[in-house]
């Protein structure tokens, strides 16, 4: 079991909110930051929405009074202070920039008592990109959760060579007491084990698609009775919506060009950009 009691989640914004739900509904203190009192005001409703989608997915006691009853454990604060005063915890889920990561780490290792322990939810920074400017590298490490946490509930842990082993294995028992399926990495790796498995996965289809060789709706067919898998990589990929990995391939380098120049001109040029636009490959 971790000594974890009281965790903030710094940013509100989509996995930010979800992070600090599922601590809450998980029956820890959480404290909740963002930048401003207007920009809580907004989140506020993501943590409602939370409440109903926790119903409405079946989450277990969410509909008898516990996805309410979380909400009571979660109290909001724009002032970084206050907000890590007491924390035992500080999951940070900010924009992926780095200079704003840095500047916030800066900011946070002055604040925080000595006890916390900084977890960045970051997908493509690595720890090491950042662990300078939280001024205690022996307590900090990545704990990466996937969108939608309550039922897609990895959480990758990866530390740095800096990272406290004891740091490490506390925040492992930490992600199983909210419901987490901890994945412990052992050395730092761009993409943790999802994405390294994923974004080779889903290129190998486009491959085949932009190339000529087979229609995307019969390369799903063939992985899903091929290999039994639920979804193939156009269905995930309508999910995660097409800007992501046009976006990840616009930056991979010449021979991932032509890629991203596919997805373009044939679906994101007319606005399929997947499930949240009603058409991706698919229509919905
Ligand atoms: P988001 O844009 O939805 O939310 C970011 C939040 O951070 C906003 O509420 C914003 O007001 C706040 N913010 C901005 N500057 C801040 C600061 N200096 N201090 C505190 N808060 C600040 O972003 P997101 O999609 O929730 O992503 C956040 C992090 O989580 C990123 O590192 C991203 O890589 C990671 N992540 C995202 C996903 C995903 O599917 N969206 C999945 C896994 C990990």
């Amino acid at each position: 079991m971790s000594s974890i009691t009281r965790v903030t989640v710094l940013g509100t914004g989509v996995l930010g909110s979800q992070i600090a739900f599922q601590t809450a509904y998980s029956g820890f203190q959480v404290t909740a930051y963002d930048i401003s009192d207007d920009v809580i005001d907004s989140a506020k409703k993501r943590f409602d929405t939370l409440v109903i989608t926790y119903k409405e997915d079946g989450v277990a006691g969410a509909a008898e009074g516990k996805a309410d009853e979380a909400l009571t454990r979660i109290r909001f604060s724009s002032d970084l202070a206050e907000a890590v005063a007491d924390a035992d915890l500080v999951i940070e889920a900010i924009p992926e920039v780095l200079s704003i990561k840095q500047d916030t780490y800066r900011k946070l290792g002055g604040l925080a008592p000595e006890k916390t322990i900084f977890a960045t939810n970051s997908s493509t920074l690595l720890p090491s990109d950042l662990k300078d400017s939280t001024g205690r590298p022996a307590k900090f490490l990545a704990l990466h959760f996937a969108n939608q946490v309550w039922k897609y509930n990895t959480a990758e842990v990866m530390g740095t060579s800096d990272t406290d082993p004891a740091v490490f294995d506390e925040i492992v028992a930490f992600a199983g007491e909210i419901g987490m399926v901890p994945i412990p990495i052992h050395k730092e790796k761009a993409g943790y084990v999802l994405n390294s498995l994923l974004v080779p996965f889903l290129n190998a289809s486009y491959a085949l698609a932009a190339g000529g060789y087979a229609e995307p709706k019969d390369i799903d067919n063939v992985w899903r009775i091929g290999t039994g898998a639920p979804l193939g990589p156009f269905q995930i990929t309508d999910i995660i919506g097409l800007t992501t990995p046009y976006n990840i391939l616009s930056h991979a380098g010449p021979e991932a060009k032509p890629l991203a120049e596919w997805l373009k001109a044939n679906y994101i040029d007319q606005g399929k950009l997947g499930i949240s636009t009603g058409a991706g490959f698919y229509d919905y």
